[in-house]
């Protein structure tokens, strides 16, 4: 049975050795032949030079594919999908956070149980800094309210895949690619094993605090469209309200007369409510921008170099 692991790289020259060292040492206990894809996603380190020493080593299983600039995670991700040829494929990420030793468990539970697909989560979040640990939390519940795609606290990228869990996600070709909620949302019979978190063998983290505040708003906007219907629900609301208060203003007036004041509540109210609707439209641009991206039909990323010669010829 052939395993590809697809490793997307961003300046990880240090961290590729032990990886490869480690990886291999786990992958020798089961009855699989490896393939690698290294896919470098624009490093400006030695990355692309590291790969191709690794190719140069083990030409027959190691391979990478050099993106033209940096596409982001989820790019690598995909083009790793797409080259794989493996009836088993696992998605791991350079820096050892993604310990090997959990291989050969996934591969017993996709082989023996009978899952198709097995993921990871982490199973505290120590060693985090705080807010972020506070802002993650509130992600997940959030998201799993107004979505109808369930997402694990702590989800990994991390997993095992049979053939068909990986045509099913081919299939979606979508450019705004939010690969934790792409793998729940094509179902299959998935489980999860958690683990303790590890730190970087080498490097440093891509992810600032807003990278990945703006990683989750993408998260929300991909796969809910509650937001959009806030807007509805705000609107009728205010109707309602508003039609409260006509009732109220006209009793008021034939009981009391019409003594003209009320002018600091009046701006209240137009303030309030432009600012309400300017947050909407807000929103709804949000999704507009989502669509121009998607209708232009973008590739996903782009090859600059490869040993694989049927894509590299693409
Ligand atoms: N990565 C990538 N492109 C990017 C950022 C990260 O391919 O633009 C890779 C990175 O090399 C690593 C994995 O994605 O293999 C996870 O990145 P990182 O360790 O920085 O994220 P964290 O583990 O902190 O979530
Ligand atoms: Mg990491």
């Amino acid at each position: 049975m052939k395993l590809s692991i697809i490793v997307p790289c961003f300046n990880e020259q240090e961290s590729l050795p032990f990886f490869f060292a480690e990886t291999q040492k786990q992958l020798q206990k089961l009855p699989v032949t490896p393939e690698y894809l290294f896919i470098n996603d624009g490093s400006t380190d030695q990355t692309l030079s590291e790969l191709k020493k690794m190719h140069q080593n083990n030409p027959s299983f190691v391979h990478y594919i050099d993106f033209s600039r940096n596409f982001g995670k989820e790019a690598a991700i995909y083009a790793g999908l797409q080259a794989a040829t493996g009836d088993l494929v696992t998605l791991m990420d350079a820096d050892l956070q993604d310990p090997p030793e959990l291989l050969p468990k996934m591969y017993q539970l996709i082989s023996e149980e009978g899952f198709d697909c097995v993921g990871t989560c982490r199973k505290s979040r120590a060693g985090e800094p705080v807010i972020r640990s506070f802002f993650a939390k509130q992600f997940y519940w959030l998201m799993n309210k107004i979505s109808r795609t369930p997402m694990i606290s702590g989800v990994r990228d991390f997993r095992l895949m049979n053939r068909q869990v990986v045509n099913a996600i081919l299939q979606m070709g979508e450019y705004n690619r939010f690969s934790k909620g792409i793998f729940s949302w094509v179902g299959f019979k998935t489980t999860y094993l958690p683990y303790e978190n590890k730190e970087r063998v080498a490097g440093k983290t891509s992810w600032s605090f807003w990278g990945l505040f703006r990683y989750s708003l993408e998260g929300i906007i991909d796969f809910s469209n509650v937001p959009l219907q806030l807007s509805a629900w705000g609107g009728i609301f205010s109707c309602l309200l508003a039609l409260l208060i006509i009732v109220v203003i006209i009793i008021r007036t034939l009981l009391f007369g019409d003594p003209t004041s009320g002018w600091p509540s009046l701006v209240s109210i137009i303030l309030f409510l432009g600012g309400i609707q300017l947050f909407f439209i807000g929103i709804l641009g949000q999704y507009v921008g989502k669509i121009y991206l998607e209708v232009k039909k973008r590739p996903v990323y782009l090859i600059r170099e490869t040993d694989l010669k049927d894509l590299g010829e693409k």
